[in-house]
């Protein structure tokens, strides 16, 4: 396994190009993926309000329009709308000083931090896969991966609206074989679905407390059906190690108080994004000796 991963090291770029002008626009995505992490749950909680005024014949609360569009950006403390300018990736918030232009309210790093790491994995994905179809299909998976991590992070939930799509693209994207056999991506989202319903069950009459959530099986269906069924294994392996390596940091840190969840999201999804990478040389070495 280590092998295979420092052979990806020196895997000479595709095209470096490509690698640099998707790091770029990277930035920019990751600019628009701040936006989606904040804004989704707020849609959800405010469709589901409305909902239930429904329900109960009352008018519903909600009748503005919000979605990832309008309104335009705004700061969340002042909630002054914020111009172009206070809005370029990384570089306004460097030029402001992590502050708000006008209220000088200190801006959270996570802005920044999201950018940045959506450009750098970008760049790993087209470095890696290039920029045909199997790169730009690899990158809408890193970038739906990200916004579903911090949604994860922030509420404990992976929404419908993300998982499930993800799950029918990669259906369609393996329509031609791009990464997977069509038949071993529709296993693989029914095998990555079933075997965490299990694992949720069997975790529940053991334990009488619910481990995973619903929003994981989708999300390993979703991986299932983009990497095939032969990746589970594999998926369910890395995530439970960087799971087990962040839990263990964060109570070497002190960070954790037992009683809140740990979102297991955010760890499939590294997973997810380690086994597109480096998934099929890790499988290989480990069949080697058979
Ligand atoms: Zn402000």
């Amino acid at each position: 396994m280590i092998e295979s991963f420092l052979s990806f090291l020196v895997t000479p770029p595709a095209n470096i190009t490509a690698t640099l002008c998707w790091s770029v626009i990277g930035l920019m995505i990751g600019s628009f993926l701040n936006v989606v992490i904040y804004r989704i749950p707020i849609m959800m909680q405010r469709e589901s309000e409305n909902y239930l005024a429904l329900e109960n014949d009352q008018p519903p609360p909600h009748t503005d329009r919000y979605n990832l569009i309008t309104p335009r950006s705004a700061c969340p403390h002042c909630a002054h709308k914020l111009s172009l300018a206070d809005n370029l990736p990384v570089l306004s918030f460097v030029w402001l000083k992590a502050c708000c232009r006008y209220c000088k309210a200190r801006l959270s790093w996570r802005y920044p931090g999201v950018e940045l790491l959506t450009a750098s994995l970008s760049a790993l994905v087209v470095w890696h896969l290039g920029s045909g179809i199997a790169g730009i299909s690899g990158l809408i998976l890193l970038w739906m991966l990200i916004a579903m991590s911090f949604i994860d992070l922030d509420t404990q939930l992976l929404p419908d609206e993300l998982t499930l799509p993800l799950m029918w693209l990669g259906l369609l994207i393996n329509l031609d074989g791009t990464f997977v056999p069509l038949r071993d991506a529709v296993i693989g989202a029914a095998a990555g679905y079933l075997f965490l319903w299990l694992v949720y069950w069997m975790f529940l009459a053991a334990t009488g407390k619910e481990g995973i959530g619903y929003g994981d099986f989708k999300l390993l269906a979703a991986l299932g059906a983009w990497m095939g069924w032969t990746m589970l294994p594999l998926i369910v392996l890395l995530s439970s190690v960087v799971g087990a390596t962040f839990g263990l940091l964060m109570i070497a840190l002190k960070r954790h108080q037992r009683d809140k969840p740990i979102p297991f999201g955010p760890f499939l999804a590294t997973a997810g994004l380690i086994t597109l990478l480096v998934g099929q040389p890790i499988v290989n070495s480990w069949l080697a000796p058979f």
